[in-house]
């Protein structure tokens, strides 16, 4: 385990890693120009009653809440980001059969754009992309939803059933979904080495992961500008810009030396 043996460097660490399992949080779309939640740009940080639009309860019971929602996701600037390198490195990793699962907290589908495998990819936050009927469970692409939006409709209902729909986003006070949460901890338990990326690994359950992939035996790689709570558990932190960071990591895992 890591906490017991030398640290091994990233030259050695990385060669040797042939079932790589990847956190990614937001820090790894920042690139891409979509801003972290929490950070000091951050979207709630700017303004707290984004906060409520993501609030299962608020956005229920407030038509307000839910109008104001929509025209959040229709302004989102996921709709006009571009996967960066740091993305690309990871399906580069995918491609050589190196990369086992690739977990991610963000909502904003650039893994899936930039060319990761869907069934690679696990949204354990879910996604941007696709809306839900809180009733039906009917599931829309979102683009469908928002012509909707800027055709007029505020609140669009559900085209089968008349309920209210959302994002398929994990709000506060939802669940989260137990078929991908069970696929991210098998993911963490089975790899050699886990990754966490632009994560401040302070949200639950995903911040565990760490832990999880560690008791099993896993090497723990943390790339964050910011300090996290595994650093101590980690063979290797790295404070520095993820752009340039994870595709040199990926070089180096693939044998290139970048
Ligand atoms: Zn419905």
């Amino acid at each position: 385990m890591g906490m017991v043996d030398a640290p091994l460097t990233l030259a050695e660490l990385l060669p040797n890693a042939a079932a790589i399992t990847v956190l990614t949080g937001a820090g790894i779309s920042t690139d891409s120009g979509i801003p972290d939640f929490r950070g000091p740009q951050g979207v709630w940080t700017k303004d707290p009653a984004a906060e409520a639009m993501s609030t299962i309860g608020a956005y229920l019971a407030d038509p307000e809440v839910r109008r104001r929602a929509w025209r959040s996701r229709r302004d989102n600037p996921v709709w006009g980001a571009e996967p960066n390198a740091a993305h690309a490195a990871l399906v580069e990793l995918e491609r050589a059969g190196r990369l086992r699962a690739l977990i991610t907290q963000n909502i904003d589908g650039l893994h899936q754009r930039a060319g990761s495998g869907a069934g690679t990819v696990l949204e354990i936050h879910g996604t941007l992309r696709d809306a839900v009927c809180l009733s039906c469970g009917l599931r829309t692409p979102m683009p469908e939803i928002l012509r909707r939006i800027d055709a007029g409709e505020d609140d669009p209902p559900c085209a089968e059933c008349g309920g209210i729909q959302k994002s398929a986003t994990i709000s506060f006070g939802q669940p989260l979904d137990r078929d991908v949460l069970d696929a991210a901890v098998t993911a963490a338990r089975s790899c050699d080495l886990f990754l966490a990326v632009g994560t401040s690994l302070t949200v639950q359950p995903a911040a565990g992961l760490c832990l999880e992939a560690v008791e099993h035996g896993a090497r723990l790689v943390i790339i964050n500008a910011e300090e996290t709570p595994y650093d101590g558990l980690a063979d290797a932190v790295l404070r520095r810009p993820i752009g340039e960071t994870l595709p040199r990591l990926a070089g180096i895992a693939l044998g290139g030396g970048r």
